[in-house]
């Protein structure tokens, strides 16, 4: 069975699952610590790629390439976009878009030039699984009581969005996005590069208005560390389903 990769791109959004791995190799390529083990009885990479696009997509290509990785789970936080979307709430992303991507006029606003495509899909099996795994937690979980799971439109780019005003004119500009961070995309342009499988999901860690450094860190480490742990290792019982 090909491995998982399962990325973070902070330390607290990995940290919960280590301990959860049989079997522990590391591995330094380009930087980074790739950790090899089994969770639950499957195959897995976990890895913290730090922040922003080329970081991740550094990261990915490493994973699909050199550890031939069949399939990449992204978890993490992000900040809440569209109406409804809140602070505790989980998105796991149906399509993903660099909201910073612009070679107007040579291309259309937002397409990566020569996919000829702006928005690309994640997995619909694994983002099923991760959503499913979510509504899990958000049943069983004392903390994530009350946590709506949203699915669609996660966009992404090199800003942390910190300010009403950026959050007001990406909701202008793409009213369909749920939420806003600085990995998913590239993820997903790197795995649509390698023709392999990703699912994203994020739990809303801000409003990313003018409050959103607020108790981000605290966030982070309580409530989306374990949130991630849980998420992931119900979706990988999921697949044995
Ligand atoms: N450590 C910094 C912030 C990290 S950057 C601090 O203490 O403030 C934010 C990270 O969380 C990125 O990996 C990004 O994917 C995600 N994220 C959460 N909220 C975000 C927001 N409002 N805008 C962009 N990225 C956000």
């Amino acid at each position: 069975m090909t491995r998982l990769a399962i990325v973070g791109a902070m330390h607290e959004e990995i940290a919960a699952l280590r301990p959860c791995l049989e079997g522990l190799r590391s591995e330094r390529r380009a930087g980074r610590d790739f950790h090899f083990g089994r969770l639950d009885g499957h195959e897995v990479i976990l890895v913290r790629c730090g922040i922003g696009k080329v970081a991740a997509a550094t990261t990915a290509a490493v994973l699909l390439d050199a550890f031939d990785a069949g399939a990449l789970l992204f978890t993490g936080v992000a900040g809440g976009l569209a109406d409804g979307v809140r602070v505790g709430d989980i998105v796991v992303a149906s399509a993903l878009l660099q909201h910073d991507m612009n070679a107007e006029p040579l291309f259309p606003r937002w397409e990566v030039p020569l996919t000829g495509r702006a928005r690309f899909d994640a997995d619909p099996a694994w983002s099923a699984r991760l959503a499913q795994a979510s509504r899990t937690l958000a049943a069983t979980d004392t903390h994530a009581q009350g946590a709506t799971i949203h699915q669609g439109l996660v966009i992404s780019g090199d800003r942390f969005v910190a300010t009403r005003a950026e959050s007001d004119q990406l909701r202008a500009l793409l009213p369909d996005a749920l939420a806003v961070e600085m990995e998913g995309a590239a993820v997903a342009q790197v795995c649509h590069d390698f023709g392999r499988p990703f699912g994203v999901v994020r739990t809303i860690s801000d409003r990313a208005d003018d409050a959103a450094h607020g108790d981000f860190q605290r966030f982070v480490r309580d409530v989306a560390a374990p949130y991630s742990r849980d998420i992931v290792r119900a979706a990988l019982h999921l697949r044995d389903a």
